[in-house]
């Protein structure tokens, strides 16, 4: 890739790094949280009129908005490069300037929370508040739960010789593992995420020794590994307790805005396709030429690999896919190419991964990926590009109903994925590149519903025993197997050390019961699209309505609004039913895969 025009073009936010506009911003944002501390701390906040009240969230939101600016540029910046010092230094100042400014505003936050419930309907009648309802709601479902003034410090003082400690030993030993390999012939080191990366290696061998390794080395340090995992399940636990909830879910329940029986309902829908998995992976062990699919082989590239596709070619496909999708879809994603909202090539010191920052609904979304031209980029700019345009069309919701939830983020992302997809299949004539999108696509839905199904269970499960007695790694390891054989059944072949399989899952210690919004997001989005295939182009403007929301409802309201009961156990089987198509799809090609496709 050549030329500046697929690298962003950062000058929409500030002209320069550190230059004086940045400068200026950084210093108004701590002046204006100053002053409004010094206007409404301590001021009993159930005694503002409406219109009073009204002015002063105004404020603090816009404060906020403006005051992110600042940090939200540093941070595209190290994320195109790493190692430049300026940057880092500069991110550094702006996430210092910016934690300040939120503490700043705590104080606010709490007052929300801690409002009468009279108090809070009668300013919430007033018209102008109208758009804050769910936002000022979702506060205070958490009132119960909030402890006095003197306890919230408690809990957060000594959390960081508890909880965090545990979280942050966590980071810091697995981030301390390095691990020697023999590759080609040489013998190298590597850190756990490369490790990790191994098993999209086309080598079996290297995949085998790789996945064994690194799991034997979390094995070999289960001691340490196990307490922590006890001791934040306890911790969680005690919390839990002297808060009031009702269970290891409940917290996150309410963060989700979804009832448990939904939950589990979605739960149990998706482990009565698990049959749908197993038939996938013996499809993929023939495809590899294999009997049977160990651990180490789920993720393995098929044997012929796919041409490249430049960015030119990818840009044309996804504008024509989107366009071809909606109107409003491939204007706006022109936007993205044609204003530079996009940085695509890799480079030296650049974030790994790909992302799309929202930015704020004053600003543009603005995209980072690392296109090397394997068909899996292809889809990831798809993906990412479908981010954007979920962020770009809810630009006319304030900050604070700007974010989608977490359970529908995913929504345009999935989309923009399948009509990618569905571009390719029905246009590229090169059968490696279609049977590799294939692949990619179902093994994304099976890593993000039906594993993330097993890890919910299995916490469930630790939970649980957890309450009775102190778990050792070994009966750790047993619900982990348990779990697991429940998905496989005898389609995969779990490998011995595949019991530590547990051990590297960050969100268990990070953010417990996380991995279930998951499986509702995907589905979700999967069960949208089933919708949209039934119903054809008259289901899309309601698509572009439940994008346009943004975070301005809970996740079971934007849906009602979109034609959705999630209540309901057949909405939930839609989902399946795009999977299904897919894997039907990939057993339809030609006499080449007959041998695979028999069963
Ligand atoms: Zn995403």
């Amino acid at each position: 890739m050549e030329g500046d025009s697929f690298t962003w073009d950062l000058t929409d936010l500030y002209q320069s790094p550190g230059g004086p506009a940045w400068t200026a911003d950084l210093n108004l944002g701590m002046e204006r949280a100053r002053q409004f501390q010094d206007s409404y701390r301590g001021i009993d906040l159930s005694l503002l009129s409406p219109d009073a009240f009204f002015r002063a969230l105004k404020e603090y939101e816009s404060i906020q908005e403006e005051g992110v600016k600042p940090f939200l540029y540093a941070s595209l910046l190290f994320s195109e490069d790493s190692q430049n010092n300026e940057y880092k230094t500069l991110l550094q100042k702006a996430k210092e300037q910016w934690n300040e400014l939120e503490n700043q505003l705590l104080f606010f936050r709490l007052a929300l929370i801690a409002l009468p419930q009279e108090k809070l309907q009668e300013l919430q009648s007033h018209p102008p508040m109208k758009t804050y309802h769910h936002a000022l709601d979702f506060l205070r479902r958490f009132r119960p739960f909030t402890r006095g003034e003197k306890e919230e410090e408690i809990f957060s003082r000594k959390n960081l010789t508890g909880r965090s400690a545990f979280t942050t030993l966590f980071d810091e030993f697995t981030g301390s593992f390095s691990f020697r390999l023999e590759v080609e012939g040489e013998e190298k080191e590597f850190t756990g995420s490369q490790m990790l990366s191994l098993l999209y290696s086309p080598d079996r061998p290297l995949r085998e020794r790789a996945f064994r390794t690194y799991l034997n080395r979390h094995g070999e340090n289960q001691l340490v590994l196990g307490t922590i995992f006890n001791s934040l399940i306890f911790d969680a636990q005690i919390e839990d307790d002297l808060r009031g909830y009702r269970g290891p879910m409940h917290r996150t329940h309410l963060e989700n805005e979804i009832r448990p029986e939904t939950v589990e309902l979605m739960m149990e829908v998706t482990e009565a396709h698990y049959p749908l998995a197993r038939e996938y992976f013996q499809v993929k062990a023939c495809l590899l030429g294999l009997p049977k699919l160990r651990n180490y082989d789920l993720y393995a590239p098929l044997p012929s690999s796919p041409k490249k596709i430049p960015f030119e070619d990818a840009r044309g496909l996804l504008l024509q896919s989107f366009q071809g999708f909606h109107p409003l879809f491939g204007r706006i994603a022109g936007d993205f190419f044609e204003n530079r909202w996009i940085d695509a090539p890799p480079r030296k010191g650049k974030y790994g991964g790909a992302f799309c920052s929202g930015m704020t609904p004053s600003l543009h979304p603005y995209i980072l990926l690392n296109y090397t031209g394997n068909p899996r980029d292809v889809l990831t700019l798809a993906h990412e590009m479908g981010h954007g345009i979920h962020f770009y069309l809810a630009r006319g919701q304030t900050l604070m109903n700007f974010d989608p939830p977490l359970t529908l983020a995913e929504t345009a992302s999935v989309f923009g994925e399948l009509v990618m997809t569905q571009a390719l299949l029905r246009e590229e004539r090169d059968l490696t590149v279609r049977l590799a999108l294939l692949c990619i696509e179902i093994e994304d839905m099976i890593a993000t519903i039906f594993r993330q199904n097993v890890l919910t269970r299995f916490e469930q499960q630790a939970y649980q025993k957890r309450r009775d007695h102190l778990l050792s790694s070994e009966e750790i390891g047993g619900l982990w197997l348990e779990a697991n054989a429940g998905l496989f059944g005898d389609s995969v072949e779990m490998i011995p050390e595949y019991r530590w399989g547990w051990a590297y899952i960050s969100h268990f210690i990070h953010s417990r019961f996380y991995c279930y919004s998951y499986i509702f997001g995907e589905l979700v989005s999967l069960a949208l699209f089933q919708k949209y295939e039934e119903e054809g182009p008259s289901f899309l403007n309601r698509l572009v309505r439940l994008l346009e929301q943004g975070g301005s409802g809970s996740p079971h309201d934007l849906l009602k609004d979109a034609g959705v009961d999630i209540e309901r156990a057949d909405f939930w089987e839609k989902g399946f039913q795009v999977i299904r198509r897919l894997i039907d799809e990939l057993k339809s090609f030609g006499p080449r895969n007959k041998g695979c496709i028999a069963s």
